[in-house]
């Protein structure tokens, strides 16, 4: 990225941080879409991973045969132990991106504070590859460089394309993601809940919900309602045919 010095470590252009935790935030462009889809598509996937794990471990007791109770301690403890593991692994996830963001924007402190030249002239060439002339590109360089912060700002989100002032909070991620696995795990739980105890109830019920789950997630991307509620439908349905099988086949063998 730095012509002038292309020797320098943090001129390689290669530390690119990129991941599900990282969303470059748009407010400052209110005639776009949100291109990360916002809280409804998180929402909605966090949803249909709890629907879908839990429809399709239900499937797989309710084909072995186990008794309405058994079904129900299964998918309670399916719904808690879901939960639970998507907020550690979401935890983790977004921490980890966080660290590994930290240290690379101190690494570019540390080239900002010792090679304040180099980085001016990295900092130019981004204006003149935005079509900006040499001449007043290396004067905007030059003024932006002389306050630390929004020269740290920029070059981070030059070189990493993320804003380190912005990060998304991992409590936050991991509780989003406890709430809607949650939820989502519950639908196909609820007709056991409310004394319905039919293994037919529970397939219909969670059939509905992902079919909306799905076609919600094309709104956000402008695809027909139809093409993503299909697809979420058949995805899921496979899953819970494929464990119900399986739980049909564990069933006649222990019966
Ligand atoms: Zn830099």
């Amino acid at each position: 990225m730095n012509d002038a010095a292309p020797s320098s470590p943090a001129s390689d252009g290669k530390r690119r941080v990129t991941g599900q935790g990282i969303q470059t935030r748009g407010e400052a462009h209110g005639h776009h879409r949100d291109v990360s889809g916002g809280w409804l598509r998180p929402a909605v996937f966090g949803a249909m991973d709890g629907l879908v794990t839990n429809v399709s471990l239900i499937a797989g007791v309710g084909g072995a045969g186990v008794h309405a109770t058994a079904i129900v301690v299964t998918g309670l403890a399916g719904l808690a132990a879901g939960a639970f593991s998507m907020a550690t692994g979401e935890f983790v996830s977004v921490s980890s991106q966080n660290e590994l963001i930290a240290a690379e924007v101190s690494r570019e402190q540390h080239e900002l504070e010792h090679h304040p030249e180099a980085e001016r002239r990295e900092l130019a060439a981004v204006f003149r590859r935005s079509g900006v002339d040499a001449e007043l590109a290396d004067r905007v360089a030059r003024q932006v460089s002389n306050r630390p912060e929004a020269a740290l700002r920029m070059h981070v989100r030059e070189e990493l394309g993320v804003d380190h002032l912005e990060l998304p909070s991992p409590y936050v991620a991991a509780g989003a993601s406890l709430l809607t696995f949650a939820v989502g795990a519950l639908i196909p739980l609820l007709p056991f809940l409310i004394g319905f105890s039919s293994l037919t109830a529970t397939l219909v019920m969670a059939g509905v919900f992902a079919f909306v789950g799905g076609g919600m997630v094309s709104r956000v991307t402008n695809r027909p309602f139809w093409f993503g509620a299909l697809r979420q439908l058949v995805l899921a349905a496979g899953a819970a045919g494929l464990t119900y099988a399986i739980g049909t086949a564990v069933g006649a063998s222990i019966h």
